[in-house]
């Protein structure tokens, strides 16, 4: 990441944003054409370019065809492709994953990194940008980042926690760019919709079974988010009325019957041995019935919930991701039968379930699809959570918050561009 001393006058910072945006918008350009769209003065434009060329947010570049019999063609100057464009951060439970795009849009590359639960928020973000600067080196330029789009634990209710805020604070200081914040379960949803298992389909609910239970729901091609932002909260639909404690405050909900840990627990109660996933694995792997009847019990309920979901809202595309549903046909396919049991007779066999393709870059994926803005699933989606007490005056928009442009969605590449 290029720290630059911040000397810049704001009224040179506001001609390179719009030098810069100009760049993003149209591609490559000469100073003939960017000095007739800007409108800056020719000594302007020249001191601007300067500086941009100056730090590397700008190259030039060779125009695709010379015109002939005129000379020399005019130097076109364009966004340096090597900078980040937008990133994605998902702070999970213990773990921190980062995702970036360059200015064509095309994946630069992501990164992740476990660390113990309940880490301090200033370690989890020192942790983020670390990872970014591994993943982009030097090139993420304040004035390019269009926004770094945040996915966090919770359905961040209207009321913004001070902690949240905090945190939000320190991102924009940190990247410098606009900073979205999302649930990240959600963020994971709209990343298997848009690039993964869900792709091109127009009713999608997603499931991940990780520490925490959570989802997302597509519905007529638009991500959901519902009043307070507490759509996809399927962890916390009560399964067992006489069951645990959950951490939201309710008693028996799925979470607390199909996170990691209520699996492992159930696994020790039952008579099991095994403390981490990797020995739940071993032990389904070598046929024990006790992990075996554990899985079969919690795919059941799973599946019961996805049902009752199905019926209120008419997914035809069920995805589950997360690391539990790496453990495959002993878990799933309990799912698939109580889905089958429990679905309305119209959907059930034009529902299909489907496991995540992403993996666990998932919500940081789904943080650079909310930072790009782009997409027709977030076409109904607010452009960014309202301040608690401030009204938001423009017009237009969703429940009150403007909503997003309808843009065709640039298609991304998921092969990591080389960094040479
Ligand atoms: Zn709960």
């Amino acid at each position: 990441m290029q720290s630059r001393p911040d000397v810049v006058s704001p009224a040179r910072r506001g001609h390179e944003q719009a030098v810069l945006g100009l760049l993003r918008a149209h591609g490559p350009l000469n100073r003939g054409e960017l000095s007739r769209r800007c409108g800056l003065s020719r000594t302007t434009l020249h001191d601007t370019l300067s500086g941009l060329l100056a730090t590397g947010a700008v190259v030039t570049a060779m125009p695709d065809e010379a015109p002939r019999g005129r000379g020399r063609p005019a130097e076109k100057l364009a966004l340096n492709p090597a900078v980040g464009q937008a990133l994605g951060i998902d702070f999970a439970r213990r773990a921190v994953h980062v995702a970036a795009v360059g200015v064509t849009y095309e994946i630069v590359g992501s990164a992740g990194e476990a660390h113990p639960p309940g880490l301090p928020w200033p370690d989890r973000v020192a942790l983020a940008e670390r990872l970014v600067r591994r993943l982009v080196g030097g090139g993420l330029w304040q004035g390019v980042l269009k926004g770094v789009g945040v996915g966090v634990v919770g359905p961040l209710a209207g009321a913004r926690d001070r902690t949240l805020s905090g945190v939000e604070a320190l991102l924009r200081e940190r990247f410098g760019g606009p900073v979205l914040l999302d649930n990240n379960t959600r963020l994971a949803a709209l990343a298997e919709s848009t690039w993964g298992a869900a792709a091109g389909d127009q009713d999608a609910l997603y499931l991940r079974l990780s520490y925490g239970v959570g989802g997302g729901v597509v519905a007529g091609g638009v991500l959901h988010r519902g009043a307070d932002g507490v759509s996809g909260e399927i962890g916390h639909i009560p399964v067992d009325p006489a069951g645990k404690p959950c951490e939201c405050g309710g008693t028996g909900c799925l979470e607390t019957v199909a996170s990691i840990r209520a699996v492992l627990d159930g696994y020790r109660a039952r008579g099991g041995r095994g403390d981490d996933l990797p020995a739940l694995a071993a032990a389904v792997e070598a046929e024990d019935p006790i992990a075996l009847g554990l899985l079969r019990d919690v795919g059941t309920e799973v599946g019961r919930v996805l049902a009752a979901l199905s019926n209120a809202i008419g997914p035809r595309v069920i995805v589950i991701g997360g690391e539990l549903a790496e453990i495959g046909a002993p878990l799933l396919e309990p799912v698939q039968e109580a889905l089958d049991a429990g679905a309305v007779p119209i959907s059930r066999h034009r529902l299909t379930l489907r496991r995540a393709t992403l993996g666990e870059v998932a919500g940081a994926f789904g943080g650079v699809a909310l930072a790009l803005g782009e997409s027709p699933l977030l076409s109904r989606y607010p452009a960014a959570e309202p301040e608690p007490g401030r009204v938001d005056s423009r017009a237009g928009g969703h429940g009150g918050v403007p909503a997003r442009p309808r843009l065709a969605l640039t298609p991304l590449s998921l092969t990591p561009v080389s960094r040479g």
